[in-house]
Protein backbone atom coordinates (compact mmCIF):
# COMPACT_ATOMS: atom_id res chain seq x y z
CA UNK A 1 0.00 0.00 0.00
CA UNK A 2 1.12 3.25 -1.16
CA UNK A 3 3.22 4.84 1.73
CA UNK A 4 3.72 2.05 3.65
CA UNK A 5 7.12 -0.05 4.85
CA UNK A 6 8.79 -2.64 1.69
CA UNK A 7 10.41 -4.98 2.48
CA UNK A 8 12.68 -5.27 -0.31
CA UNK A 9 13.70 -1.19 -0.05
CA UNK A 10 17.46 -0.13 0.88
CA UNK A 11 16.09 3.15 2.06
CA UNK A 12 12.89 1.61 4.32
CA UNK A 13 15.94 -0.20 6.05
CA UNK A 14 17.51 2.48 7.02
CA UNK A 15 14.76 4.47 7.79
CA UNK A 16 13.59 1.97 10.50
CA UNK A 17 17.25 1.60 11.41
CA UNK A 18 17.76 -2.59 10.40
CA UNK A 19 20.41 -1.20 7.71
CA UNK A 20 23.31 1.10 9.59
CA UNK A 21 23.94 4.59 7.91
CA UNK A 22 25.73 7.73 9.23
CA UNK A 23 22.56 10.07 10.32
CA UNK A 24 23.26 13.52 10.43
CA UNK A 25 19.41 14.73 11.10
CA UNK A 26 16.10 12.47 11.68
CA UNK A 27 12.47 14.07 12.60
CA UNK A 28 9.70 12.09 13.14
CA UNK A 29 9.00 12.41 9.22
CA UNK A 30 12.36 12.45 7.70
CA UNK A 31 16.46 10.96 8.05
CA UNK A 32 19.37 12.24 6.52
CA UNK A 33 21.91 10.37 6.42
CA UNK A 34 25.63 10.67 4.55
CA UNK A 35 25.54 9.43 0.69
CA UNK A 36 27.88 6.26 0.61
CA UNK A 37 29.25 7.21 -2.75
CA UNK A 38 29.47 10.85 -2.25
CA UNK A 39 29.97 13.20 -5.09
CA UNK A 40 30.82 16.22 -2.96
CA UNK A 41 32.46 17.20 0.26
CA UNK A 42 28.94 17.56 1.34
CA UNK A 43 26.56 14.77 -0.25
CA UNK A 44 23.73 13.81 1.97
CA UNK A 45 20.80 12.28 1.62
CA UNK A 46 17.24 12.99 3.06
CA UNK A 47 14.72 10.19 2.71
CA UNK A 48 10.76 10.27 3.83
CA UNK A 49 10.22 7.94 6.27
CA UNK A 50 7.19 6.92 4.33
CA UNK A 51 7.59 4.89 0.99
CA UNK A 52 7.24 6.75 -2.05
CA UNK A 53 8.86 5.64 -5.47
CA UNK A 54 9.78 9.50 -6.02
CA UNK A 55 9.36 13.20 -5.33
CA UNK A 56 6.68 13.48 -7.04
CA UNK A 57 4.90 10.63 -6.61
CA UNK A 58 5.17 11.26 -2.39
CA UNK A 59 4.16 15.12 -3.31
CA UNK A 60 0.52 13.75 -4.19
CA UNK A 61 0.55 10.98 -1.42
CA UNK A 62 1.64 12.68 1.12
CA UNK A 63 2.47 16.42 0.52
CA UNK A 64 3.68 17.22 4.54
CA UNK A 65 6.10 14.56 4.02
CA UNK A 66 7.39 16.09 0.77
CA UNK A 67 7.72 19.80 2.16
CA UNK A 68 9.74 17.88 5.61
CA UNK A 69 12.15 16.90 3.14
CA UNK A 70 12.41 20.19 1.62
CA UNK A 71 12.50 22.00 5.20
CA UNK A 72 15.19 19.41 6.29
CA UNK A 73 17.53 19.98 3.14
CA UNK A 74 17.84 23.27 3.77
CA UNK A 75 18.65 22.60 7.65
CA UNK A 76 21.42 19.43 6.22
CA UNK A 77 23.16 22.34 4.06
CA UNK A 78 22.61 25.18 7.11
CA UNK A 79 24.44 22.63 9.45
CA UNK A 80 27.33 22.15 6.55
CA UNK A 81 27.57 25.54 6.48
CA UNK A 82 27.36 25.56 2.69
CA UNK A 83 24.28 27.89 2.72
CA UNK A 84 26.23 30.94 1.92
CA UNK A 85 28.43 29.21 -0.98
CA UNK A 86 25.24 27.82 -2.76
CA UNK A 87 24.40 24.27 -2.50
CA UNK A 88 21.88 21.96 -4.63
CA UNK A 89 19.03 20.34 -3.77
CA UNK A 90 18.67 17.82 -6.31
CA UNK A 91 15.80 14.60 -6.88
CA UNK A 92 16.77 12.15 -9.84
CA UNK A 93 13.37 10.77 -10.95
CA UNK A 94 13.64 7.98 -13.00
CA UNK A 95 16.40 5.30 -13.87
CA UNK A 96 16.67 7.42 -17.24
CA UNK A 97 17.85 10.34 -14.79
CA UNK A 98 19.71 8.32 -12.85
CA UNK A 99 17.34 7.76 -10.05
CA UNK A 100 19.22 4.38 -9.09
CA UNK A 101 16.79 3.83 -5.29
CA UNK A 102 13.21 3.68 -6.28
CA UNK A 103 12.15 5.25 -2.17
CA UNK A 104 11.90 8.97 -2.62
CA UNK A 105 15.14 11.23 -1.56
CA UNK A 106 16.54 14.59 -1.77
CA UNK A 107 20.54 15.06 -2.53
CA UNK A 108 22.21 17.90 -0.73
CA UNK A 109 25.04 18.63 -2.06
CA UNK A 110 27.54 21.37 -1.93
CA UNK A 111 31.15 22.30 -0.84
CA UNK A 112 32.53 22.68 -4.30
CA UNK A 113 31.45 24.40 -7.15
CA UNK A 114 28.76 23.38 -8.74
CA UNK A 115 28.60 23.75 -12.66
CA UNK A 116 25.22 24.15 -14.76
CA UNK A 117 23.50 22.21 -16.75
CA UNK A 118 24.51 18.91 -14.49
CA UNK A 119 25.29 15.85 -16.41
P1 LIG B 1 19.85 7.95 -6.89
O1 LIG B 1 20.87 7.39 -7.84
O2 LIG B 1 18.67 6.98 -6.75
O3 LIG B 1 19.40 9.35 -7.17
O4 LIG B 1 20.56 8.04 -5.48
C1 LIG B 1 20.79 6.93 -4.68
C2 LIG B 1 21.98 7.24 -3.85
O5 LIG B 1 22.04 6.30 -2.80
C3 LIG B 1 23.31 7.15 -4.60
O6 LIG B 1 23.97 8.42 -4.58
C4 LIG B 1 24.09 6.08 -3.85
O7 LIG B 1 25.47 6.37 -3.70
C5 LIG B 1 23.38 6.05 -2.50
N1 LIG B 1 23.41 4.76 -1.84
C6 LIG B 1 23.21 3.54 -2.42
N2 LIG B 1 23.28 2.57 -1.49
C7 LIG B 1 23.54 3.19 -0.31
C8 LIG B 1 23.74 2.69 1.02
O8 LIG B 1 23.66 1.49 1.32
N3 LIG B 1 24.00 3.61 1.98
C9 LIG B 1 24.08 4.95 1.69
N4 LIG B 1 24.36 5.78 2.72
N5 LIG B 1 23.90 5.45 0.46
C10 LIG B 1 23.63 4.57 -0.54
Amino acid sequence: MAGEPQADCLFCKIAAGDIPATIVRETDTTVAFRDINPQAPTHVLVIPKVHYADAAALAVGDPQAAVDVLREAGEVAAAEKTVDRGYRIVFNTGAGAGQTVFHAHAHVLGGRGLEWPPG
